[in-house]
């Protein structure tokens, strides 16, 4: 068990502080530069990648290497800019010739991802890749759950595919481009999450996003279309006030 006493963090500052000079995994001993994170200490939407890579760890700073590029442009294509959203890996430390971590590295490293999860406070958890999504769904499948709006404890999990995944295979790349697209989607419906009280006179509306996305009977065919479309077209005067919100709420985030 850890004795770290993550409250002692006040700050998404004092993390990264303590992130530097951690030694709690055998990582420490091989980097060059922790990479606590960065981006807005007031987003609400947190993108977790899976660990520094070689430009990672060289500047300090999560995905800037080609992934990072990869990431920028489909942020951009929402449009998202990197200033809204806060950017972490579930370990902080490069693990050798960027192999996957290892549980014991995931596990050394978890407090610091618990506390700015904590103190951000995200309305929208973007997870980046399988480690990013086994932190949240253990028995999650990347290739079944990415693109999919999903609630984890009050708040939009929206998982994607890793842009480093993206750049070895085209047909991922494509899943990554369309995915991306959706999150003012899940935004809305963080919004809607956050507000349990505000009623939507939406009846034919009757299935959350999210339910929708795991119900096995709907027809495999309509699942995405029917997320898609279905807050957008339940109805239209509401809808057309909450788009705008959603999308003011974009440059908020
Ligand atoms: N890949 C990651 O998972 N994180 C980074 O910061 C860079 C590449
Ligand atoms: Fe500490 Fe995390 Fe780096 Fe391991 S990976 S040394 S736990 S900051």
């Amino acid at each position: 068990m850890t004795t770290v006493n993550t409250q002692s963090w006040n700050s998404i500052g004092e993390i990264a502080t303590a992130v530097r000079s951690c030694t709690k995994c055998a990582l420490h001993s091989g980097r060059t530069n922790a990479v606590p994170g960065s981006g807005s200490d007031k987003a609400g939407i947190l993108i977790i990648g899976e660990g520094p890579g070689f430009n990672e760890d060289e500047q300090g700073l999560p995905f800037v290497g080609r992934s990072g590029k990869l990431l920028d442009e489909l942020l951009a294509a929402v449009p998202i800019a990197r200033e809204d959203v806060f950017i972490t890996n579930v370990v902080k430390c490069r693990p050798p010739n960027n192999r996957d971590p290892l549980p014991d590295e995931v596990i050394a490293c978890r407090p610091f991802l618990e506390r700015q999860m904590e103190l951000l406070d995200p309305r929208v958890i973007v997870t980046l890749g399988r480690h990013s999504l086994l932190r949240f769904y253990p028995e999650g499948k990347i290739s079944e759950d990415h693109g999919k709006i999903l609630e984890w404890e009050g708040r939009v999990l929206f998982p994607l595919y890793h842009p480093a995944a993206g750049l070895r295979n085209p047909a991922i790349k494509r899943d990554l481009q369309a995915d991306v697209l959706r999150l003012p989607e899940a935004i809305k419906e963080s919004l809607r999450l956050s507000e349990p009280t505000a009623k939507l006179p939406d009846p034919q509306a009757d299935q959350p996003t999210q339910q929708a996305a795991e119900a096995p009977e709907t027809p495999e065919t309509n699942v995405a279309e029917a997320q898609l479309s279905e807050p957008l077209l339940t109805s239209e005067t509401q809808d057309k006030k909450e788009t705008k919100q959603g999308e003011r709420q974009l440059g908020m985030f």
